[in-house]
C-alpha cells in the first residue's frame, strides 16, 4: 500500500480535476498542431474551453485506426521530427501495422507507467526481469524494459523465442519475474516440464501476460504449472503500448492509469457512452502525450469498467478482461461468438489442454467451425476411443455454453503451432 504513488490513491474528486484540466490541455494542443483533429474539433463545435467537466468527454469526435492508417507514417504528429526520440509500429494482428511515436518526454510517460505496472506484482531491486516480450517495433519489449530498469530490477533482454535458451537463462539467471504472452507463458510452462524440472526448480514468482485475449482458465493453467502470480497487462501503441491497464494482486481487473489515458465504454454500434459495469468498447484518450495525442480512441477491445473501490487502495478505476476485439468476433451460421468464450468453454473440461485452433470454412452455403484442441497426455495414452470420446464431451460443451455445433477434433499433446508472441487462434478459409 505504501509503494502506491500519490495518484494512484488519489480521491476521485481530485484526481478528476487533473483530468479535466489536462483534457483541456489535451484538446488546446491538438486543435493547434493536429489538422486532422483540428478539422473534427471544428466540426463537432467544441473548442477546450467548452469542457466545463468530464461528461463533456463525449462531445469530443472519436479517432480509429483508419486514421493512423490515412496519415501513415507521421500525419498524426503534433510535433516536429525533431523532437521524436522513438518509433514503433503495433503489430497488425488486423492488417497492415500503425506506426506510432514518442518525444523524450513521451518515453519519461511510458517508463514511469510501466513501472507502475511492475511495482504493481512488487517488483523492485533484487527482482530479475526475465523480459520476453519481443524487442523491436513491438512495444512489448521495450515497454517492460525500461520499466524494469526504473523500477531497480535487473533485466534480462532475452525478446521472445529461442525456447531452449529461455529455459537457461530461467534456471541460470534465477527470473523471479517472467513478461511474455500469456500463449507463449504456457509454451515455456511446457519447456520447462520437457525438460524434466519442477517450478519449484525455477525462482519465479510474478508474470505479467498480456497482448493477446486470455481466459481465467489459461491463468489457471500458467499460474499452477510455473508456479507464480500471473497479473493481466493491458496496453496498445496508438496509445502508448503496455502500461495502460494492469492488475493488482486482487486480480479483480486491471486498474488504469487514469492520470494518463482516460478510459471510456461506448456501445460499439450507437457510439454512445455505456454507465459502469457494461460491456462495449473501450475508449481511450491519452492525457499526456507529446508526439502522439489521441482522442477518443476506439480500440475495438470489449471490456467494461469497474469503478468499485479495490481493496489494494489503488482508486483508480478497474476495466474487465478483454473478452474480445469487435473485430474478431465470428459469425457462425449466424451466431456471434468470440474465440475467448469457445476458450472458456474448452477449459472446464479437464482433459484438454489450453491449446486450440478454430478453423472457419465455407462448406456450399453453410459456415463450419471445427475446433482443434489438445488432448491431456493421458487421454491420449488411453488411445483412440478416448480421445474421441472427448471430442464428443467437447462438442457438447461447446454447444451447451455457446450454442455452436462445433466439429471437434481432438489432437494429441504437443502437435499445435505455438507461438512466441501472439497466438493465431484463428484459420479462417471462407475466403
Ligand atoms: P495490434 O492491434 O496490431 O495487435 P498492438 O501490438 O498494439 O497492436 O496490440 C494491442 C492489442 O492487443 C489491443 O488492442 C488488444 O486487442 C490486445 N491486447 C493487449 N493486451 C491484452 C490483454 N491483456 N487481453 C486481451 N487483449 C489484449
Ligand atoms: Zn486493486
Amino acid at each position: 500500500m505504501n509503494d502506491l504513488t500519490t495518484v494512484e490513491r488519489m480521491p476521485r474528486a481530485e484526481l478528476e480535476r487533473l483530468q479535466l484540466a489536462r483534457l483541456r490541455a489535451l484538446v488546446a494542443r491538438a486543435a493547434e498542431r493536429v489538422p486532422l483533429y483540428r478539422d473534427r474539433l471544428r466540426t463537432a463545435g467544441v473548442r477546450a474551453d467548452d469542457l466545463r467537466s468530464l461528461a463533456d468527454l463525449r462531445r469530443l469526435p472519436f479517432t480509429v485506426k483508419a486514421d493512423f492508417r490515412d496519415a501513415y507514417p507521421y500525419g498524426l504528429l503534433a510535433v516536429p521530427l525533431d523532437e521524436v526520440v522513438r518509433i514503433h509500429a503495433s503489430s497488425g494482428t488486423t492488417g497492415k501495422p500503425t506506426v506510432v511515436a514518442y518525444t523524450r518526454g513521451d518515453i519519461e510517460t511510458w517508463t514511469h507507467a510501466m513501472a507502475r505496472t511492475l511495482r504493481a506484482g512488487a517488483v523492485g531491486p533484487g527482482d530479475v526481469v526475465q523480459n520476453a516480450y519481443g524487442y523491436g517495433l513491438f512495444t512489448g519489449g521495450l515497454g517492460f524494459h525500461y520499466g524494469a530498469e526504473r523500477v531497480g530490477a535487473a533485466v534480462v533482454p532475452i525478446s521472445g523465442g529461442f525456447t531452449e535458451r529461455q529455459l537457461a537463462a530461467l534456471q541460470d539467471l534465477g527470473a523471479t519475474v517472467l513478461c511474455c504472452t500469456p500463449s507463449y507463458a504456457l509454451h515455456l510452462a511446457e519447456a520447462v516440464e520437457d525438460a524434466g524440472l519442477e517450478p519449484k526448480d525455477l525462482r519465479l514468482r510474478v508474470g505479467f501476460f498480456g497482448a493477446e485475449p486470455w481466459t481465467e482458465g489459461m491463468r489457471d493453467a500458467i499460474e499452477s504449472r510455473l508456479d507464480l502470480m500471473a497479473l493481466n497487462i493491458y496496453g496498445l501503441s496508438e496509445v502508448i503500448g503496455p502500461g495502460v491497464s494492469v492488475e493488482c494482486p486482487e486480480r479483480r481487473g486491471m486498474h488504469v492509469a487514469e492520470d494518463l489515458f482516460l478510459p471510456e465504454i461506448v456501445d460499439p454500434q450507437t457510439l454512445e457512452p455505456l454507465p459502469a459495469g457494461a460491456t462495449g468498447e473501450l475508449v481511450l484518450t491519452t492525457l499526456t502525450k507529446e508526439a502522439l495525442p489521441v482522442l477518443r480512441y476506439r480500440t475495438r477491445d470489449l471490456t467494461s469498467i469497474d469503478p468499485e473501490a479495490c481493496p489494494c487502495g489503488r482508486t483508480l478505476v478497474r476495466i474487465g478482461r478483454i473478452t474480445g476485439r469487435t473485430d474478431d468476433m465470428l459469425i457462425v451460421r449466424g451466431v456471434n461468438v468470440y474465440p475467448s468464450q469457445i476458450e472458456h468453454a474448452l477449459l472446464q473440461i479437464s482433459d484438454v489442454a489450453p491449446q486450440y485452433v478454430l478453423v472457419l470454412r465455407r462448406d456450399s452455403a453453410l459456415d463450419t467451425l471445427e475446433i482443434r484442441v489438445e488432448g491431456q497426455a493421458a487421454v491420449a495414452a488411453a488411445g483412440a476411443d478416448a480421445m474421441r470420446a472427448l471430442a464428443a464431451r467437447v462438442r457438447r460443451r461447446v454447444h451447451e455454453v455457446i450454442g455452436i455445433t462445433a466439429e471437434v477434433t481432438v489432437v494429441p499433446p504437443r502437435t499445435l503451432e505455438r507461438s512466441i508472441g501472439k497466438a493465431r487462434r484463428v484459420e479462417d478459409l471462407r475466403g
